[in-house]
């Protein structure tokens, strides 16, 4: 039997920002935490042991991915998704509604006749894979049980991940289907679960107040491990949605329970989504951007305009013998520079997309970490203002 465990260990004074500790079979997570996004059973282009050198706690992986290839059968028969990809350390995958459903939402702008590669009924969701066009039905259960073959320490219940063009009517049409899906989810856990896994609710509700209300408290009525705020990830432009999506769901959650934001970790929404009370949150935006050579600065060089991050590929760069950037700890920064980062994009060699990859991750868990102190020192509100100037 593993074990799982939540436990708030200080609250900020001057916001909802919150120290604690989730404790799981594969080991404990300081919150708040960033968790990186491994697709494919990888952090593109980095080892676990990168994984643990820039500081990540947490592995995140996708479930409709791993369904699809190799197949969540040949990932139990390796010992589960740790095992698997050479990563002792915790876990938590999706359910897989999200790649579905916004897989609809991709084709349907493409090619509109095409609409059917997704039909959605109130018992699943009938799709084609994205790699050879095999026709695959997930429903709750099937998603659970997939998650359970993977093995990660945290799963997460299987929901809809509504396109953001829905009205406020639409949303609340399909609310009840989403939250019959989270309980059949709960439901075929706690019959098959080994005691290992611990399973996250997802509340939904779209930029919605009332929605989201009316979501926060049915998914708070059942025993979920865990709180997860869904739907926010593909919030448009508007990153205000974001926050005030975060700011009306967390006050309703109960405080012993981890929150976990899907989807969201760009530098000013860590701070903005941490000061409203989550405590962890994955992100593909590091490694994605990444590796087409944005990189993260510290700021001064760094700041909401530019969203703390400069483009490597630019021909300034190219006899700038500096590191990425000045106070970063990482290897990248302490052994490389502006100029031969330049250079491997420029020549798109493979190292390009390592470097820069672990710089960003590193970046992003250093400035996490650096926020939990300054959340225990009661400066938390300082900091900010540091990194993102006096307005908000
Ligand atoms: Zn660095």
């Amino acid at each position: 039997m593993g074990k799982f465990g939540f436990k708030v260990s200080f609250k900020d004074k001057s916001s909802k920002a919150r120290i604690g500790k989730i404790t799981t079979p594969h080991g404990v997570i300081q919150t708040p935490a960033f968790t990186p996004v491994g697709t494919q059973a990888s952090v593109k282009s980095l080892t676990p042991r990168d994984l643990k050198e820039t500081g990540t706690q947490m592995f995140f992986g996708n479930t409709y991915h791993l369904h699809l290839r190799p197949g969540e059968d040949v990932v139990e028969k390796f010992g589960g998704l740790g095992r698997f990809m050479g990563w002792d350390g915790p876990t938590i995958t999706d359910s897989g509604g999200f790649q579905i459903f916004s897989l609809g939402d991709r084709l349907e702008e493409k090619n509109p006749e095409r609409t059917k590669l997704i039909e959605i009924s109130d018992n699943g969701v009938k799709f084609r894979s994205h790699l050879d066009g095999s026709l695959h039905y997930f429903t709750p259960e099937e998603s659970i049980r997939i998650q359970h073959a993977l093995g990660a320490d945290l799963i997460i219940a299987f929901d809809e991940c509504l396109s953001y063009f829905l009205t406020e009517e639409q949303v609340e049409s399909v609310l009840p289907r989403i939250h019959n899906w989270e309980k059949r989810s709960l439901e075929y856990h706690e019959k098959h679960s080994k005691g290992n896994q611990f399973i996250y609710g997802v509340i939904q509700g779209a930029a919605f107040k009332d929605l989201r209300k009316i979501s926060t408290d049915f998914i708070c009525s059942l025993d979920f491990d865990g709180f997860a705020i869904g739907g926010v990830a593909n919030a448009g432009e508007s990153k205000k949605d974001i926050y005030s999506v975060v700011e009306w769901v967390t006050p309703e959650l109960p405080e012993g329970k981890p929150r976990h934001l899907l989807g969201v970790g760009e530098v000013d929404d860590i701070f903005e989504i941490i000061e409203r009370g989550i405590d962890t949150f994955d992100c593909v935006i590091p490694t994605r951007l990444g590796r087409t050579g944005f990189l993260f600065v510290d700021p001064k060089e760094g700041n909401i305009e530019n969203r703390f991050r400069i483009d490597i590929n630019k021909s300034i760069f190219a006899k700038d013998q500096g590191p990425v950037t000045k106070d970063c700890g990482c290897y990248v920064c302490q052994n490389f520079t502006r100029g031969y980062l330049n250079h491997l994009f420029r020549s798109r060699e493979l190292l390009a997309y390592r470097l820069a990859s672990y710089h960003n991750i590193y970046f992003i868990n250093n400035l996490v970490e650096k926020i939990r102190d300054a959340i225990l020192n009661g400066e938390f509100k300082k900091m900010k203002r540091e990194w993102l100037g006096g307005r908000i």
